[in-house]
């Protein structure tokens, strides 16, 4: 879970204030206590911590008494704001280039997933429809070039290499002119990372960003090192000039201090965070959905968000179509279990549910079951059964046999096509359909 302990944390703030009538001086002080120190656990640098939680404190005192709404729900509010506030407000988005190739710039120290972020970001790029070069400028590791050639055949993007014989800044220059004449949108130029800033890097760097003048020169940190990730952003930025950083390992169990202090510190947002291994685990860093995830209060939006982009590779259409003419049948549902399977593991899409933070891997482990159980089900009916759903809930005898099939009860079939026609009344209400369709009672 992300963040799992500085949530706990702040969850014993809050436990503090139960029965409480109202915020006030005094009732606040155990709390406060509480939120600092989930906050240093956390590797939050200790300037923020003080200016956050005075700023909490102060509010807290201030806000006065709002019926039904409890005090730690208020308090609650003023952190999760605050916390939004900490990490910018707005999600930061990338600046493109007017005219000619947008050049992005990508620095970082060996380690961080530098190179993976130069696939990820070519594969992200090219999904919003623009055509991406990477450009390798690592001339120190033989071994950092074949990288990224492989993973740019692995997101399919060209990848200009001119071995390590050649400076950095010539490589660039050189690349970025190639771009330009096949008409490319981005260049993402890789360069030399160390395993610490020396001067050699930084003067390298700027000879680079000299030569390319990027629209985004972006810091690749690494977000289990915390708050020395903000000092590596502050330093950067002061010597080379950058436009922001690129959070990874966001899905590790970093604590939450590098999320938290990056802006606050450095005065550079964070643009993007690596959330995984896999070529599509980059996404912009939404301060909003950040805070609430920490607060353990689930993450609607992006889980929606994930959910259409899976569904758009489905053809969601065409399963549009079918939900408005209450057309959806087994088959559709086996096609969601699917996608929620997809979805990346159940237990990373069951956090980004709202009032789920707190389920245990044992409950996930049974969630996964039931989809199993209802996969097997549906497996065990006939194509015709798949598409005309009011065949089984007529027919007793068909439900038996695909309770027979699939080794399960016919009760538990009869739930299945139940939870069909719940599922076709509440699709058909989320789309806005008037005319509400009706559950059909099984006959005996
Ligand atoms: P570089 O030295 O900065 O170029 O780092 P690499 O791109 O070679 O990545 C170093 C290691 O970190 C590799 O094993 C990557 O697979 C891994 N890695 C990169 N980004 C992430 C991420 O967001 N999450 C996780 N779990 N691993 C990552």
């Amino acid at each position: 879970e992300m963040f799992g302990q500085l949530t706990s944390g702040l969850e014993s703030a809050w436990s503090k204030l139960k029965g409480e009538e109202v915020l006030s001086k005094e009732n606040i002080v155990e709390p406060m206590r509480d939120i600092r120190r989930a906050l240093l656990e956390a590797d939050v640098s200790l300037p923020v911590v003080r200016r956050f939680v005075q700023s909490v404190s102060d509010q807290a005192v201030g806000v006065g008494v709002t019926r039904g709404v409890t005090p730690d729900q208020q308090l609650v509010k003023i952190v999760n704001d605050e916390l939004v506030k900490l990490m910018g407000g707005e999600v930061s988005e990338l600046t493109f280039a007017k005219s000619g190739p947008t050049v992005i710039l990508l620095a970082g120290l060996q380690g961080v997933g530098k190179t993976t972020v130069c696939a990820k970001l070519a594969k992200y790029l090219k999904k919003q429809g623009k055509s991406c070069m990477l450009v390798a400028g690592d001339v120190y590791r033989p071994a950092a070039i074949d990288q990224l050639v492989i993973l740019g055949k692995q997101v399919d993007v060209p990848v200009y290499t001119e071995g390590t014989e050649v400076k950095p800044s010539e490589i660039a220059s050189n690349g970025l002119q190639e771009a330009r004449k096949k008409n490319i949108d981005v260049v993402i130029v890789d360069t030399a990372g160390r395993l610490q800033i020396d001067k050699a890097m930084m003067d390298e760097l700027k000879e680079v960003k000299r030569v390319l003048n990027p629209t985004e020169v972006l810091l690749v940190v690494d977000a289990m090192t915390g708050q020395e990730a903000a000092a590596l952003v502050t330093t950067f930025n002061l010597e080379i000039g950058i436009t922001g950083a690129i959070l990874t390992k966001l899905d590790g169990d970093s604590r939450g201090g590098a999320a938290l202090s990056v802006k606050e510190v450095s005065g550079k947002p964070i643009k993007l965070v690596g959330r995984g291994e896999r070529m599509e685990d980059l996404e912009p860093f939404y301060p909003d959905r950040m805070a609430g995830r920490i607060l353990g209060m689930g993450d609607v939006l992006s889980f929606v968000e994930k959910a259409e982009e899976v569904m758009r590779q489905e053809d969601a259409e065409d399963l549009q179509k079918k939900i408005m003419s209450a057309k959806f049948d087994f088959n559709d549902m086996l096609k969601q279990t699917q996608t929620v399977a997809r979805m990346g593991s159940m237990s990373r899409v069951i956090g980004m549910i709202p009032g789920m933070s707190k389920i245990t891997p044992a409950q996930i482990r049974e969630a996964e079951k039931s989809l199993k159980i209802m996969e097997g089900m549906i497996e065990a009916m006939t194509p015709e059964e798949r598409e005309k759903p009011e065949l089984l809930a007529e027919s007793p005898q068909r439900r038996k046999r695909v309770a027979k099939d699939s080794g399960k009860t016919e009760q538990q079939v009869s739930q299945l096509v139940a939870q069909l026609f719940q599922m076709r009344v509440r699709m058909k209400n989320l789309m806005g359909v008037v005319e509400g369709g009706s559950i059909p009672s099984l006959s005996n």
